[in-house]
């Protein structure tokens, strides 16, 4: 793996550092390099420097090097889907989910050329104006994770660069390969030399050097609260503006007059997709007394019947490496010891190639209190703790009682109940009678711990550009 700085294919100083294991089979997959200090100050030196003649384009010339780069991942989506198979793990309907979500995404943002508006403000006196334009920010550092190593890496790269910005990527140190894959479709397309860069390396040895650079003006970030909280604090040292999205622990309400296929239906993608690593995965479920035995037989029933494998002829895949694996059980033995109930479902991978694989079984947790971990802090595994209510304010209360509000997931045909829902609940997104994810043209955000700003839609455009304010007097003669 090389990086990529000022337009050049650059062999790094320590070449194969980082061992990077398959999910599918445990074996290692490849090694790959470390950013070095003076290689990441180049980085940011290089994006800086592009940074004048790339803000003075217009948004046009901008999106239309944005469609080359669509036409480029659209023509030869079958290699990024393969290697989201391989690095992430994803099963084969995932990885091509995942590419769809890339070129939906491209295409949104391609279509606000010419559209990056201000506003013309009337001043104090009938001759004076204000011209409020909004202007890129400068340098922007991009830290993506694993989960939609892809998806997330468009999702910054897009929006920062079609509003004039320039950017130093750095990806998730489980998932460097799609990243690298789709920087070469920007260097493929002809952006300009230094618009985007490229390194590797572990977060903890090389982002603290990357956050607190003073030419560093705002960091986009994806990933965990308790890392968003470090970069939150090391980035007061250049004032960079933070985009955060992180962790998640999305409530599951299924009230006693839900249409229950639908809600079954949608449950078995909230919670199994990605094996339950998703941001707006189902994380905690809550069912009417009235219908809870009946829904829970259900769940368990569509459980059982999860395979794990190979990603071409399995529904679920694996967790990301062994520390997942070993986290995950370490919060369920907790559970365990406290009294809770757990029901192990799904059929685990059976054949030899794969029983070294990161591979975990659906698990359902009853009987676990609200205040304890397996209910409050996010899992990121097929394990899903399940809670039986009565009263709508109980609901209401349980559902907002997280540090985390990212995704909520609510089924009734009520459409007052659901209506007071959608008013009161303290989450950035509230899906009724349906499942995710999010659109391109949704604001992808959370409240409290989930972080800060957002992504998608025109407001999350407007997060890559400063309002910057032009006051004039046109009194004079
Ligand atoms: P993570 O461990 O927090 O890492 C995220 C990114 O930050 C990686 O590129 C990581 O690099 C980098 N990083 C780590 N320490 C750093 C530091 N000190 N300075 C600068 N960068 C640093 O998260 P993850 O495990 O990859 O992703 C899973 C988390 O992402 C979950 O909590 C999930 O909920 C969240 N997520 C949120 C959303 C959303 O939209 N809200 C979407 C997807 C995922 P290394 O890999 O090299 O450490």
């Amino acid at each position: 793996m090389e990086f990529y700085i000022n337009g050049q294919y650059i062999k790094p100083e320590n070449e194969s550092e980082i061992p990077k294991y398959s999910p599918v089979t445990g074996e290692l997959l490849y090694k790959f390099p470390s950013a070095t200090k003076a290689e990441a100050q180049n980085a940011i030196d290089s994006a800086m420097d592009a940074f004048p003649n790339w803000s003075a384009t217009n948004s046009k010339e901008r999106s239309m090097l944005l469609l080359k780069v669509y036409n480029l991942i659209e023509s030869q989506r079958s290699e990024l889907e393969d290697i989201l198979m391989k690095e992430n793990g994803k099963i084969i309907s995932e990885a091509k989910g995942e590419v769809d979500g890339v070129l939906d995404q491209l295409w949104y943002y391609i279509g606000f050329e010419r559209k990056l508006n201000g506003d013309y403000v009337e001043g104090d006196t009938g001759m004076r104006r204000i011209i409020q334009s909004r202007v890129p920010y400068g340098v922007v550092l991009a830290l993506t994770p694993w989960n939609f190593p892809a998806a997330m890496v468009v999702r910054k790269l897009a929006p920062a660069l079609l509003c004039g910005n320039t950017v130093i990527l750095k990806p998730s140190s489980d998932t460097p390969g799609s990243a690298e894959w789709i920087v070469k479709k920007f260097s493929e397309a002809g952006f300009p030399k230094g618009v985007v860069n490229f390194i590797t390396g572990s977060g903890s040895t090389i982002g603290d050097y990357l956050v607190e650079n003073r030419k560093v003006s705002l960091i986009t970030m994806t990933g965990s609260t308790e890392v968003g909280q470090h970069i939150m604090n090391k980035a007061s040292s250049n004032m960079a503006k933070l985009i955060l999205e992180l962790g998640g622990k999305a409530p599951f309400m299924v009230w006693k007059d839900a249409d229950l296929k639908n809600a079954i239906d949608t449950l078995m993608w909230a919670k199994y997709s990605n094996a339950g690593q998703s941001c707006i995965a189902a994380e905690r479920l809550y069912v009417h007394e009235d219908i809870y035995s009946k829904f829970i037989q259900l769940f368990k029933d569509a459980s059982m019947k999860i395979t794990m494998g190979s990603p071409i002829n399995s529904s679920m895949g694996p967790l990301i490496n062994s520390k997942a694996v070993s986290g995950t059980s370490k919060i369920l033995n907790e559970a365990a010891e406290g009294g809770s109930k757990i029901t192990k479902m799904g059929l685990a991978a059976s054949e030899k190639q794969f029983r070294n694989g990161f591979f975990y079984n659906p698990v359902l947790v009853e009987g676990a209190d609200q205040n304890s971990n397996i209910f409050q802090e996010e899992i990121f595994a097929p394990v899903l703790p399940a809670m039986s209510v009565n009263d709508e304010e109980q609901l209401l209360q349980l559902a907002n009682d997280s540090k985390y509000g990212l995704a909520s997931y609510l089924f009734t045909r009520d459409i007052g109940f659901a209506m007071r829902f959608s008013e009161k609940i303290r989450f950035g997104e509230l899906y009724i009678n349906m499942p995710g994810p999010e659109s391109s043209q949704g604001y992808h955000t959370g409240f409290r711990m989930t972080g800060q700003a957002g992504e998608g839609s025109v407001h999350g455009i407007e997060e890559y550009l400063h309002l910057k304010n032009t006051y004039i007097d046109f009194s004079m003669d």
